[in-house]
């Protein structure tokens, strides 16, 4: 059997593998702790839900225009002007099957064969395999854990080629929670100007910030260059909606018109009444948000003091989204029960298999050594799953 080429550099989503590996031994019975989620432990609210079914039950069971439900578009449109400061209406708003669409659909319409993006490591995983995907070069420039995982936008420009034609932006992160200041920002916005570069901004975790900073867009505070940032946003993350697949693409319309193209002839409308769901989600005060984000910072703090007692380990306090990307570059090198610990890749396998704790390895994101954990598990499993930890690091020769 041939198959086509342009799958060969394309990896699976090493997340999506360990969260099932992890699933399936919960299944036998394994009492595993999972930090390997990368969606709200929270169930999606009940109005949502609500909504969603009443909508099914009134006929919402049938096409609808490809680029999303207009009055859907329309609410979005409304809270990303909220957001950004600027001027949305539905023809800047497409509504996809998900963020991951979204994204891959903008890498289709805006890469050529060959061109380069800009992307920062660790890296959310499907950047790097949705760019190779559009036939053009992820160009990895790293950030350091000591600096926070942002960007310099020093090593920035001088990763800028005739080539580069934008730069993806994900704050807060997958999968170091990193949030970028206003500063680096505006450096990024700046040179994006000076080399004639679009910039994505993936915002998928902007309503999950801490310590009372507010989030702070690019296109919030480069308004001016609207039309050539382009804002991804979703469900998933915000109202505990992974499953429904709703996400949104925020952009001038003549990129809305080129998604419209690309989903009109490949996957038609997102979900018809996932989006009824997603109206009633968008539309609400989000007050229920506060709750899950005070949830989430108990467990940001309580995990990261944790991971800093542990020896051969250090971690930063992360200023959003639900992950920590812990160091673990001391214990590499160190032998558990006479097998050598080479990577973060075997560091994992044996956590796993040794301790039933599933960690995602930091490698596939681009960052050997590290590990990420998502803390959108119960204070219960935190406790339980660090105290598992702390026994297999205090087994390592
Ligand atoms: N962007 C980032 C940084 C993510 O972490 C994810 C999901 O893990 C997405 C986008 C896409 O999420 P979804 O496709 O569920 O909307």
């Amino acid at each position: 059997m041939k198959f086509a080429k342009r799958l060969d550099p394309i990896k699976p989503s090493a997340t999506l593998a360990v969260t099932s590996k992890a699933k399936a031994l919960k299944a036998q019975g394994q009492d595993v702790l999972s930090f390997a989620a990368g969606e709200p432990d929270f169930p999606t609210p009940d109005f949502v839900v609500d909504a969603m079914v009443d909508s099914a039950r009134n006929g919402a069971t049938r096409y609808l225009p490809s680029l999303g439900l207009p009055a859907l578009r329309a609410a979005v449109a409304k809270t990303f002007g909220e957001i950004y400061g600027i001027d949305f209406t539905q023809a800047n708003v497409a509504v996809t099957c998900g963020g991951k669409h979204g994204l891959f659909n903008l890498f289709q319409a805006l890469v050529d064969p060959g061109d380069e993006v800009l992307v920062a490591s660790p890296y959310w995983v499907s950047y790097p395999a949705q760019i190779r995907l559009a036939e053009g070069e992820p160009v990895i420039v790293p950030t350091r854990a000591d600096e926070g995982f942002r960007w310099d936008a020093g090593d920035v420009a001088a990763a800028i080629t005739d080539k580069t034609v934008g730069i993806v932006i994900n704050s807060p992160s997958n999968p170091s929670g990193a949030v970028y200041d206003e500063a680096t920002l505006n450096a990024l916005a700046d040179l994006a100007v000076k080399h004639d570069l679009w910039i994505i901004t993936d915002d998928i975790y902007s309503y999950i910030t801490y310590d009372n900073v507010p989030f702070t867009s690019i296109l919030a505070l480069r308004p001016e260059l609207k039309d050539r940032i382009f804002v991804l946003h979703g469900a998933s993350k915000t109202y505990s909606m992974t499953g429904w697949r709703i996400g949104f693409v925020g952009a001038p319309t003549a990129v809305i018109k080129k998604l419209g193209i690309l989903q009109g002839q490949s996957t038609s409308n997102a979900t018809a009444f996932a989006q009824y769901g997603a109206l009633a989600a968008v539309e609400s005060d989000h007050s229920f948000l506060d709750t899950w984000r005070s949830a989430y910072d108990a467990r940001r703090k309580r995990i990261v003091s944790l991971l800093n007692d542990l020896p051969g380990v250090s971690c930063n306090l992360p200023g959003g989204a639900f992950y920590v990307f812990p160091d673990l570059r001391g214990l590499m090198g160190k032998s558990y029960k006479g097998e050598v610990i080479e990577d973060d890749l075997q560091l994992a396998q044996l956590a796993l298999e040794h301790k039933l704790v599933a960690l995602v390895p930091g490698s596939p994101f681009g960052a050997p050594g590290f590990v990420r954990m998502s803390y959108a598990c119960s204070m219960d499993d935190i406790e339980r799953g660090l105290a598992r930890l702390k026994e297999f690091i205090s087994e390592l020769n």
